[in-house]
């Protein structure tokens, strides 16, 4: 499945694969208006153990996350298991030039088993692993 691009007087925008409504962020790589939308088009996740959803509807998949710290300068310091403020989000496949990064971990809205809530510097995120997925 691909984002629907589409020319809106000469403005790009994004349109919902579900509903077909626009997306209210303009040229994004998002796929759905929202996760009600997600599920509803029957989004696989099979071959996937974590969704990563972000509030303008941007929906990431990956087999493995981990989590990074970094120093004071920006340099890569370490690799964690768990999230902590301060650390950025990694997914898999973990190479240079297909994974996905977010900025810094501000807070951690909520956290449960499977499921975790955070904002970054720049967004707020969803992360789902499959257990709750699946359920
Ligand atoms: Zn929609």
């Amino acid at each position: 499945m691909k984002p629907i691009h589409k020319l809106n007087n000469g403005n790009g925008a994004t349109l919902c694969n579900h509903c077909s409504k626009i997306i209210p962020t303009g040229l994004t790589d998002a796929l759905f208006c929202s996760l009600e939308c997600a599920v509803k088009e029957n989004w696989s996740y099979e071959e996937y153990n974590y969704k990563l959803v972000r509030e303008d509807g941007l929906i990431k998949q990956s087999e493995d996350v981990c989590w990074l710290e970094f120093d004071e300068n920006g340099k890569f310091k370490s690799k964690h298991k768990d999230i902590a403020v301060g650390r950025s989000l990694m997914m898999s496949p973990f190479s240079q030039f297909f994974t996905w990064q977010t900025t810094d971990i501000k807070e951690i809205i909520e956290q449960r088993k499977d499921y975790i809530k955070f904002k970054t510097t720049n967004s707020i995120y969803e992360l789902y692993e499959k257990a709750n997925i699946c359920r």
